[in-house]
């Protein structure tokens, strides 16, 4: 069975992800934490240790400025060493004992160190604190010896049942603390997950509408973040140049639908004739379905014309050109319809080679030509000019024809565009010759501009850069 990823929403992931950088960022100051006040205490406990033995060795001294080894006292100080852990002897001078711990009580010595040794083992699995004697010399204030101080004890720290106590209760605060902080943390990751997921699933649920069909539609969608609002921007932009392809297909449909229509209806209505015995099959019947047949052959061009754009098999075939011969051969070819409507065609082309796909570029100019005299009334005039400028060459068309509405020049180059349905239905164009100008231009790596103003004429302007590579 293939691998498939487990989905799951964005709001759970983020939630996931917030939670456990969280939890790994507040386990670790938890520890770091813990670390630093078990350093920090044994640094503590071990000066208190020391301050502890210069108060006793203070003790002894004062006690040696009365000439009073006053035993009831020494005791009392012994046993409270011993609570402390520490097991003293105090000789005098002469090394002669004075006082003992191990003597006064060798079982409370040996239960102390037992219940110390017990209680670090418990807390800490590897200690192992030895233990040692250490010997201090008590000086008069002649800094001659005026007695000797024995102090054992488990070294180099050890703590006492209250201090372990202490720790302990640490322990638990810096746990509490780390749990409360996990807990609001989570709470921060939901909210916080929330926040990002919800307008992406809000779009998303309003992306669905879009989804149906509807792609006149627009989400409405404020947020306040850029991406988000970059996404609803997105997705009205496609949803918009959605809209345009769909209302421009079933316009392609029904444009289809209707050119081809006409002609098959007329040659239906011919051949029905001349089946019927009502027409004679004389050449003026044939050629006159002829030139309905020739005419479906014309569209039918057209539109494989357009697909052929739409695939990649529009590679250029580019030779050094004498664009004037191009331009010129073209004017012959539609010089009959031309004088059909009695449209005069002036022109000024400059002797010039350009590097160029030919008959792609005579198509453009058959186009322009063909638009100019199609869409020029009667007697009307068109000037066709060649020329270079600033390392351009450029074609211009120009016609005192019926001119373009303002509001329809900027979709004239969409496909199956055009100005008025009505119109073009006696001038036979299906709206595609601009679309396929445009492309052919821009594959040379050239713009293509109109100028126009109703009822006064156009003119089209192709720019096409000298170069050697597209
Ligand atoms: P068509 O095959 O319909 O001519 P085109 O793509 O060549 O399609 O042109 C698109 C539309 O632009 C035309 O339907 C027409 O309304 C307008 N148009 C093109 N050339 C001219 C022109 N020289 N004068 C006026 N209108 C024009």
């Amino acid at each position: 069975m293939a691998y498939k990823s487990k989905k799951i929403s964005i709001n759970k992931r983020l939630t996931i992800y917030f939670t456990l950088v969280l939890l790994v960022g507040i386990t670790t100051i938890g520890v770091l934490v813990n670390l630093i006040i078990e350093k920090e205490f044994s640094n503590y406990i071990y000066k208190q240790h020391e301050s502890d033995i210069n108060k006793l060795i203070e003790n002894i001294q004062s006690l040696y400025e009365y000439n009073n080894w006053d035993l009831r006292y020494i005791q009392k100080l012994g046993i409270k060493y011993l609570n402390k852990g520490m097991i003293i002897e105090i000789y005098d001078k002469n090394k002669d004992l004075i006082w003992s711990a191990k003597e006064y009580d060798s079982n409370m010595c040996n239960s102390r160190l037992k219940d110390i040794k017990n209680g670090m083992n418990e807390r800490y699995s590897k200690w192992n604190g030895d233990y040692k004697e250490e010997i201090f010399n008590v000086k008069g204030s002649n800094n001659s010896n005026i007695a000797f101080l024995k102090v054992g004890n488990f070294g180099p720290y050890y703590y006492m049942d209250n201090e372990l106590d202490f720790l302990k209760e640490i322990n638990k605060v810096i746990l509490v603390v780390g749990i409360a902080v996990m807990i609001v943390v989570i709470l921060i990751a939901i909210i916080l997950s929330k926040s990002i997921a919800d307008p992406i699933k809000r779009v998303s649920n309003l992306t669905k509408i879009i989804e149906n069909g509807n792609y006149n539609k627009q989400i409405e969608y404020k947020s306040n973040i850029t991406e988000v609002e970059d996404l609803v921007s997105s997705i009205n932009n496609l949803a918009s140049s959605l809209n345009k392809q769909e209302l421009l297909r079933k316009r392609l449909t029904t444009d289809i639908a209707h050119e081809l229509r006409t002609p098959l209806t007329s040659i239906q209505a011919h051949l029905e004739a001349i089946i019927d015995g009502i027409w004679d099959a004389n050449p003026e019947r044939l050629s006159s379905i002829n030139e309905e047949v020739t005419r479906l052959v014309g569209l039918v061009n057209q539109l494989r014309n357009l697909s052929d754009f739409d695939s990649e098999k529009n590679q250029l075939k580019v030779y050094n050109v004498n664009t004037r011969e191009l331009i010129k051969n073209i004017i012959y070819n539609l010089q009959g319809s031309a004088l059909e409507k009695n449209i005069i065609i002036e022109s000024d082309l400059k002797n010039l080679k350009v590097n160029l796909d030919k008959d792609k570029i005579s198509q453009v100019v058959f186009n322009l030509l063909s638009n100019s005299i199609r869409y020029t009334n009667s007697y009307g005039k068109i000037y066709i000019k060649s020329y270079v400028e600033d390392e351009k060459f450029i074609i211009s068309v120009k016609d005192n024809g019926i001119g373009i509405p303002k509001k329809d020049i900027e979709n004239i180059f969409e496909r199956f565009y055009r100005v008025d349905k009505s119109r073009n239905k006696l001038t036979g164009g299906i709206g595609v010759g601009l679309t396929i100008s445009k492309a052919i231009v821009k594959s040379h790596g050239g713009e293509i501009f109109v100028n126009s103003e109703l009822g006064i004429g156009s003119e089209f302007k192709v720019i096409i850069p000298l170069s050697d590579d597209f």
